[in-house]
């Protein structure tokens, strides 16, 4: 028995929704280090965050006030990305700012985030 074209396809975009939700695990444990370092220091000017999209090759950033990326990241679904680093197939966009867009994950990249995080995000 020979996988079909349309099986191997759906394997294609799990593996792509699996890869994507983890670079941006990385990097939404990086900004929560800036996000509580700026809010020890009571920052809030617009601060440097790393992009949040799911491509591993960007290392570009969006800025955007601690307190505006905190009321992101309590959202489990919901991530910071420069405009433009949407992804389609996995995500779709709630919000667009001028410096940046926040995008909610769907589908698979969503079942993805449960896997990993069944209990809700704690925030220290
Ligand atoms: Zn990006």
């Amino acid at each position: 028995m020979f996988a079909g074209v349309r099986e191997f396809g759906n394997d294609r975009a799990m593996e792509f929704a699996e890869r994507a939700a983890r670079n941006e695990e990385i990097f939404r444990g990086v900004n929560e280090r800036i996000e509580q370092g700026a809010q020890r220091h009571q920052l809030t000017t617009a601060t440097p965050f790393h992009c949040e999209c799911g491509q591993a090759d960007c290392f570009e950033y969006v800025e955007l006030a601690p307190a505006d990326y905190e009321r992101v990241a309590a959202e489990r679904y919901r991530f910071v990305v420069v405009p433009g680093h949407e992804l389609e197939e996995i995500e779709r966009v709630v919000e667009r700012h001028e410096g940046f867009s926040v995008v909610e994950k769907i589908g698979q990249a969503r079942e993805q985030i449960d896997r990993d995080h069944p209990q809700a995000r704690h925030r220290s």
